[in-house]
């Protein structure tokens, strides 16, 4: 899952960006409102982590650039989840109306930050419970565990995102360049076989004890998870 963290206080935005990063995700920064929309315009974030109060273009004035990009393509709308201060009661109500889909108040502990994050990717997956699950295959986002048939995989924090993202898309073929930009920040060269690479490691786990192996490669075009056998 790729998110974008749009935040001017820069302290704040490293250290949530760094945070975010070692639960796996992939996480680009923009540190004022203008960037922070050409960025979210430009790629499909899975997630917006974005504050409402920015320089340069102010961050309710992304939100609905955001909600009315989203509706003229008609694509899936980017998840948004606002930051506000305190005693902003008014930016909050007016930021859920402009079409933020949660919110959360400065100052905050970074775990409730990630359990936002995780519940409102979750939503957009379609998937109900903590535990994601795809034929035999079971992703605890919580506790960042991946089991197949209740056997710990032993995934790096790179697998289990590229895990993550095959299982919310399982069946479908996906492109390599689809996975570079979902799972891969935009500091990923884009002309290395950085995927290939952690595709070839997270097969390897996936196929260990002779299990049979349910990614696929297919040809020329990516690959798929498969849900059944
Ligand atoms: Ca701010």
């Amino acid at each position: 899952m790729r998110l974008l963290v749009v935040e001017d206080e820069h302290d704040l935005a490293d250290a949530i960006a760094e945070g975010l990063r070692q639960e796996g995700y992939a996480v680009d920064v923009a540190y004022d409102g203008e960037t922070g929309r050409r960025k979210a315009l430009g790629r499909p974030y899975d997630l917006v982590c974005l504050d409402l109060s920015l320089p340069r273009v102010d961050g309710r004035e992304v939100l609905r650039a955001l909600r009315d990009a989203g509706r003229d393509d008609g694509a899936a709308a980017q998840r948004v989840l606002v930051l506000t201060a305190r005693d902003a009661l008014d930016d909050r109500i007016a930021g859920l109306d402009d079409g933020a889909d949660d919110y959360l108040v400065k100052p905050f502990e970074f775990r409730e930050l990630t359990a936002r994050i995780r519940a409102l990717l979750r939503r957009r997956a379609g998937a109900a419970g903590a535990v994601v699950r795809v034929g035999d295959l079971a992703l605890d986002d919580a506790r960042h565990v991946a089991r197949r048939a209740d056997v710990d995989l032993g995934l790096t924090p790179k697998e289990f995102a590229l895990l993550r993202y095959l299982m919310s898309r399982a069946d479908e073929v996906i492109s390599e360049g689809e996975l570079l930009r979902h799972v891969w920040d935009e500091n990923a060269n884009p002309f290395t076989n950085t995927v290939r690479v952690t595709v070839g490691t997270l097969r390897r786990k996936l196929g260990r004890d002779g299990a049979d192996q349910p990614l696929e490669t297919v040809v020329g075009s990516g690959y798929r998870l498969r849900s059944s056998g």
